[in-house]
């Protein structure tokens, strides 16, 4: 019985789902990028960035994947988009302002929906 539908945003869920819950037992709960630190209620914020930015590359080992905070997953992709160029890492570090009152994930939230 296979009634599965390649493609359809059900299948989707569940890959991303399936990459997720493995890179989340291969990795700490950090992200990579501003070393925010995140438990099981927050973990929803915590994504599973894909360095060759190909979702469909998803090796056992984890070689493909790092664990991105929204905010720093955005950054990544809005960094690639914007200058090409720049493949240099930016020192981490730099962008450790944690700021209590604003909080940056509820636009991206709606953002991450496609
Ligand atoms: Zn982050
Ligand atoms: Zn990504």
């Amino acid at each position: 019985m296979s009634s599965d539908t390649l493609g359809s945003s059900a299948t989707y869920k569940r890959m991303e789902q399936g990459y997720r819950e493995k890179a989340l037992k291969l990795f700490p709960w950090i992200c990579g990028r501003c070393t925010r630190e995140f438990v099981y209620s927050n973990l929803r914020e915590l994504t599973v960035h894909h360095m060759d930015h190909d979702h469909s590359n998803n090796p056992n080992d984890g070689s493909n994947w790092e664990l991105l905070c929204l905010y720093c997953h955005d950054n990544e992709h809005s960094k690639y988009t914007e200058q090409d160029q720049y493949a240099t890492e930016v020192e981490a570090g730099d962008n450790n302002q944690e700021s209590a009152t604003y909080n940056p994930f509820a636009d991206l939230k709606s953002m991450f929906k496609k």
